[in-house]
């Protein structure tokens, strides 16, 4: 049911998605996700987990296991810089070695809406970043793809307060692009990812959904 739902919401005009008239109810505006979704950062979480853990114990805390329980651990302990700049290293790296997905084509593409004023028939529709990764990460990966002049508004776990899953990364992301969360797509290809839609009131797509255009 749902991924009947959402081949109607958007056009994808790259074969493997399939094309798909949006009509009256489409979005207004389409948000992507970063890793797993556009591209896939090279990074080894682990590593990047030791070494935060390295670094708050050589500031003489004892952190909890988990790389984002470290994050937020610092956030509230006053080490949020020292572990971000660790954390922000290796995704920026990452994202320099990053591997293209398929989504990354319909976005050079330029996703849109049939019928509409561009050259080719197609509307684009406005369209924005919203991801865990920081925002400099997202920014090299869009450049290192050729996506960043496809992209209007680039939100990451840095730009904002607070981070996916809160809704506010999101939300901020649907107002830059002079969207309303209802008719908004956000398209990502985690659980978190769901959750932060639900509550920011968008729609919401897996990736995995939208590639498997012949069910
Ligand atoms: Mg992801």
């Amino acid at each position: 049911m749902r991924r009947s739902y959402l081949y109607r919401v958007v056009y994808f005009p790259i074969e493997g998605f399939g094309e798909f008239d949006s009509g009256a109810d489409g979005p207004d505006a389409i948000v992507y996700d970063l890793d797993g979704t556009l591209v896939r950062l090279i990074v080894d979480w682990e590593a990047v987990a030791t070494e935060v853990d390295r670094v708050l114990r050589n500031r003489g805390v004892d952190p909890p296991r988990g790389l984002w329980a470290m994050l937020e651990f610092a956030e509230t302990h006053g080490h949020r810089e020292a572990v971000e700049e660790v954390i922000g290293e290796h995704e920026r790296e990452g994202a320099r070695r990053s591997e293209r997905l398929a989504l990354a084509d319909v976005l050079a593409a330029g996703n849109g809406r049939k019928g509409r004023e561009e050259s080719d028939g197609r509307e684009r529709l406005p369209t924005g970043v919203c991801s865990l990764n920081c925002e400099g990460a997202c920014r090299v990966a869009l450049e290192t793809h050729g996506l960043a002049g496809r992209v209007d508004h680039v939100v990451g776990r840095d730009s904002v307060a607070t981070y996916k899953p809160d809704p506010e990364p999101l939300l901020t992301t649907v107002e830059a692009l002079g969207a309303t969360p209802e008719r908004t797509l956000f398209v990502g290809d985690s659980e978190r990812d769901e959750r932060t839609a639900t509550r920011a009131g968008t729609r919401f797509a897996y990736v995995s959904d939208l590639r498997s255009g012949d069910e």
